[in-house]
């Protein structure tokens, strides 16, 4: 993600910000232009104009900022209440139980950011009338996680730490996150959007393998026996060998994975080398937009040499590594046709 500065006195702050500690404003999170802008209150109670930009054109938090789930900003004259991210939540937990409140928080902050990227993307979150439709997120208790029909159902138990380094234990997974699993379920969605509906099915099978394969017998025999026993040489995951559809899904997180930290590596001036490289070839690398312009070989001559930099970086402290996973030709390709799909290059 790139860097955000208080668009009053300058200073730098965070994307979930709601006031600038430095200088006091408010602070939001603007859509329209991707960044988190300085708010001067308007005559109206609840009411803000831009500091700097568009001044006239007046806004309002959307209405999760009460629960501390969200700090992004609408316009005042929309009737929806809700901002384009929080728009798109079907159910939230009952926050009159114990733990909803906090974990809803936990599971907005990691959907916004996911929202964030798509936004970059120009990708759509609405193909109404075509299906599959908007996206829509159910945040509930007791509930299967998993992704149908444009509807991302996430289990609040996610959102507890211990549950979920229980279930990455039991499930024998390197990396388990929420921003992970929100990831992943929306490559399901955007699947029927840019493979499905877009036609390319058939280029799909040939790198993927063919998703009308069966489902519940795959799943069954991934619980059972495992990952498949070569499935290092071929997806970026052992869960990725489990179904086409997973693999997918699966490839699709990773890509994602990938372009936001070297976004956010470029913001933070960090660009590792690879042993060997040398100054003057591709080091140092040209500033691009890593949502637009990069070409996947650029981005992944990024992403390697910064991934085992931070994997060092993590070891030094005793943490997990930063990216516990290594990408085989076979998956390199697979990202390849997610890269090229999402940029309407396919
Ligand atoms: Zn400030
Ligand atoms: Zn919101
Ligand atoms: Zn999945």
């Amino acid at each position: 993600m790139r860097n955000f500065s208080c668009t009053k006195c300058g200073t730098k702050v965070y994307f979930k910000n709601v006031t600038c500690l430095k200088c006091g404003h408010a602070l939001g999170f603007d859509p329209d232009t991707l960044a988190v802008i300085a708010l001067t209150p308007d005559a109206e109670p609840g009411l803000y104009r831009r500091i700097t930009g568009d001044t006239r054109q007046v806004l309002r938090y959307c209405s999760n900022v009460v629960h501390g789930a969200c700090n992004w900003l609408t316009r005042a004259d929309d009737q929806n209440l809700f901002c384009v991210a929080c728009d798109l939540n079907r159910t939230i937990p009952n926050l009159s139980e114990p733990g909803s409140l906090t974990a809803w928080q936990d599971l907005e902050r990691a959907k916004k950011r996911l929202v964030y990227s798509l936004l970059r993307f120009g990708l759509p979150l609405d193909t109404s009338p075509a299906p599959p439709g908007r996206l829509i997120f159910d945040f509930a208790r007791n509930t299967m996680t998993g992704h149908l029909d444009g509807v991302i159902t996430i289990n609040i138990l996610e959102a507890d730490a211990v549950e979920r380094e229980r279930q990455r234990q039991q499930f024998d997974e390197p990396y388990r996150s929420l921003l992970g699993h929100l990831r992943h379920e929306s490559g399901h969605y955007y699947w029927q959007v840019l493979v499905e509906s877009a036609g390319l099915l058939e280029e799909f099978r040939a790198l993927f393998g063919d998703e009308r394969a069966d489902y519940q017998s795959a799943l069954t025999q991934h619980h059972t026996y495992g990952p498949k026993p070569d499935w290092q040489l071929n997806h970026v995951s052992g869960y990725a060998s489990m179904h086409p559809s997973e693999d997918w899904a699966e490839t699709w997180a990773h890509y994602l994975h990938m372009v936001d930290s070297v976004d956010t590596a470029e913001a933070e001036g960090m660009e590792p080398r690879a042993a060997g490289l040398i100054f003057g070839s591709i080091w140092p690398f040209k500033k691009y937009d890593v949502y637009r312009d990069e070409t996947l070989d650029s981005l992944l001559e990024r992403w390697v040499p910064l991934t085992l930099a931070l994997n060092s970086m993590n070891r030094s402290m005793g943490h997990a590594d930063y990216y516990p996973f290594v990408i085989p030709n076979a998956a390199r390709e697979k990202l390849r046709f997610v890269h090229q799909v999402i940029r309407g290059k396919r």
